[in-house]
């Protein structure tokens, strides 16, 4: 089975665009000032879950839903927190579906880097629009890496669909 969630490239705070800042993107985007949440990918950021693009999409729209607290395990989670995440996964796949009208979604933990996780300390949950035929569409996220203003219009076009939920970054 063709599992994207397996081949996950993620930005790493090594990477040149995440700054000398050292720690975890997952904890530190999110308490930036909103007004870089558009650069920084980050979507929704509130008390409990943040909702950020993926850098190196698996496809168009291709999100994570992110615990706030920074914990490795989905064991680690306290069960109202766990309870608060996968209603934030059920909200924001039922946007996805909405809004980009995807034939399918992979929602996906990779729990571990052994697991395929690019950042394993911090827990996140991909979800992954999905299209029949679209095996093909290594080509468009080649072309999404090297033009990163289409992660711009991809958070442009999921922000109507995620602007209602609480902590929602700034109206571009
Ligand atoms: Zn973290």
């Amino acid at each position: 089975m063709w599992a994207p969630w397996r081949m996950e490239y993620i930005l790493s705070p090594k990477d040149k665009d995440a700054g000398a800042r050292p720690g975890c993107i997952f904890c530190n985007f999110p308490a930036t000032d909103p007004r870089k949440f558009r650069e920084n990918l980050v979507l929704v950021a509130n008390a409990r879950y943040v909702v950020m693009l993926n850098r190196y999409p698996f496809a168009a729209g291709h999100v994570m839903v992110i615990p706030r607290r920074h914990v490795a395990l989905l064991q680690d989670l306290a069960p109202d927190e766990a309870d608060e995440l996968f209603r934030a996964v059920r909200e924001v796949g039922a946007q996805l579906r909405a809004h980009l009208a995807p034939q399918g979604i992979n929602f996906g933990i990779n729990e571990g880097s052994a697991a395929g996780a690019g950042i394993a300390d911090h827990l996140h949950v991909h979800l992954v629009p999905r299209w029949h035929g679209d095996t093909n569409f290594m080509a468009v996220v080649a072309d999404l890496r090297v033009m990163p203003e289409h992660l711009d219009a991809t958070f442009l076009r999921l922000y109507p669909a995620i602007a209602h939920l609480p902590g929602a970054a700034p109206a571009p």
